[in-house]
């Protein structure tokens, strides 16, 4: 039984009503959290906004990094405690657990020592004035989560805004939020000043919607689906509040006949893969040359006939995914898939001896997929990869850029010419070139364009993000 944490206590909320969350890989109750409402919210973006006109808002930038780089060390010694609450709460499988950990680590070691490094600039301007560029926090800054990668949201969404110097207040996905809190406590534990990270838990409607609306938000930072991104940006809206959105993609990985297929098979695979295909920047479109695409999908098909599903603690290629809907999503996409005829190329398997009550789904290889399906257009959020074969380079980019999203991409090729003008021309936001995914990546920008979102996060560039530029003009004479 979890608590909301807000102004540096546990706290049970206004009403005190509590809701189950359920463990993916048994069905079972896993623990129960409290289910927060509008009143919460209110409390929290008090309790944030006190913070940033307090304790908090008076630390130097220094301070603040140097707060936050011990905030990563605190992770680093929970490692194991953190990897084994995150792999149950989620059904990852352990390994893709303490690779999130480690990357939510990261995150605390690159902002904690950029806090002190935004630096503002002087514009030349006319004779007898100075102008100074400076870089503000917008003051309290609301984010709302979803269930993929708890830990690692945290670090991506929270981070760079305290770094920059908000206070915040975030309402993680129900479905997985025991991270979140425990991270909120050991900041605590660190010396971070009370109201400075808030988190309150419940449900989206409830929770989510009254932070998106909450008049005391100065920017709202957006992870989730298509759906409830726009629901936020209109909430937003009508406070005059700016947001970023990640809202997930249908990322392609183009392999040119001159790729070098060995090197591709094993990524194309764990690209759709990892998580159980749960990721926003999943590879759930390969995309093959013709003059190799048989040879390519067979492999590829080897590969996947070998997958296999289990619990965190077996600890194989893909767990449970997070919650029975989530799985008959997936599933609909697979029946519909097959009533159509699309071809099965190849599949993989729910490993013996997994709990009847957990949410496995059997990882699932199509292709040729035609133009235009649902495989093709839609987010499936499993592993489910769809293949298309296509003719020549201009073929390759119609297709990549067939989607409404357009989140990462793909290219694999020999030829340095075409590398470049694949990378230019498809729409995403990261395109790898005989790559894909980065370990974390915290260095590296990140986010979408069109049904994917807007606004980066990641690097340095989500500092500013969470930062308003104020040009002081001084005359002086
Ligand atoms: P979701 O409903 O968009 O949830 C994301 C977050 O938004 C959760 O914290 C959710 O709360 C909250 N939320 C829900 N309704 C809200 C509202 N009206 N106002 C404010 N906040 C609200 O996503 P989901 O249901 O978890 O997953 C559905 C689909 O979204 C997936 O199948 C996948 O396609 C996509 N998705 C994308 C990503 C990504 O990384 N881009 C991540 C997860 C899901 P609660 O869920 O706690 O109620
Ligand atoms: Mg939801």
């Amino acid at each position: 039984m979890t608590q909301h944490f807000i102004n540096g206590r546990q706290t049970a909320g206004r009403t005190g009503e509590t809701m189950a969350v359920l463990a993916p890989a048994t069905g079972e109750e896993f623990t129960r959290i409290a289910c927060g409402n509008a009143a919460d919210i209110d409390d929290a973006v008090k309790a944030a906004r006190a913070a940033y006109e307090g304790a908090w808002g008076k630390l130097t930038a220094a301070e603040r990094g140097r707060l936050i780089a011990r905030l990563g060390l605190a992770v680093l010694d929970h490692f194991d405690e953190l990897a084994l609450l995150e792999a149950r709460d989620t059904g990852k499988p352990m390994a893709q657990a303490k690779a999130d950990i480690e990357a939510c680590a990261r995150y605390f070691e690159f902002y904690g020592g950029a806090a002190d490094k935004v630096h503002g600039h002087i514009v030349p301007f006319l004779n007898g004035y100075s102008v100074n560029v400076v870089h503000e926090p917008y003051g309290v800054t609301g984010h709302i989560l979803p269930w993929n990668y708890p830990a690692q949201m945290f670090g991506r969404s929270l981070v760079p805004a305290l770094a920059m110097g908000n206070a915040v207040v975030l309402k993680p996905a129900e479905e997985a939020c025991q991270t979140a809190l425990r991270l909120a406590v050991l900041a605590s534990e660190v010396g971070f000043p009370d109201g400075a990270i808030n988190v309150v838990t419940g449900r989206g409607h409830e929770a989510g919607a009254a932070l998106s609306a909450h008049p005391g938000i100065g920017f709202m930072s957006f992870t989730g689906s298509p759906e409830v991104g726009k629901m936020v940006q209109i909430a937003c809206a009508e406070n005059y509040v700016a947001c970023t959105l990640e809202l997930g993609g249908k990322s392609p990985q183009i392999v040119f006949d001159d790729a070098d297929v060995d090197a591709a098979v094993p990524i194309v695979c764990k690209a759709i893969v990892q998580n159980t295909g749960q990721t926003c920047s999943a590879g759930s479109r390969v995309l093959v040359q013709q003059g190799i695409y048989d040879e390519f999908m067979e492999a590829v098909a080897g590969q996947f006939a070998k997958l296999r599903a289990g619990t965190p603690e077996m600890d194989l290629d893909c767990g449970p995914v997070i919650n029975a809907k989530q799985r008959g999503r997936v599933q609909s996409f697979v029946d519909q898939a097959r009533e159509a005829g699309i071809p099965v190329i190849a599949e993989g398997q729910i490993a013996q001896g997994v709990p009847n009550g957990g949410f496995f789904v059997t990882p699932t290889l199509f292709g040729p997929v035609p133009r235009g399906n649902r495989l093709e257009q839609e987010e499936v959020f499993g592993p489910v990869l769809a293949a298309f074969p296509f003719s020549d380079e201009e073929d390759a980019i119609r297709t990549a850029n067939s989607t409404a999203y357009g989140l990462v991409a793909s290219v694999w090729t020999k030829d340095g010419g075409r590398q470049q003008r694949v990378s230019k021309r498809v729409r995403a936001g990261q395109v790898f070139i005989n790559g894909y995914g980065a370990g974390g990546g915290i260095e590296l920008p990140f986010g979408g364009t069109g049904k994917s979102g807007h606004g980066r996060e990641k690097g340095f560039i989500a500092l500013e993000e969470f930062a308003v530029t104020k040009t002081i003009v001084h005359k002086h004479g």
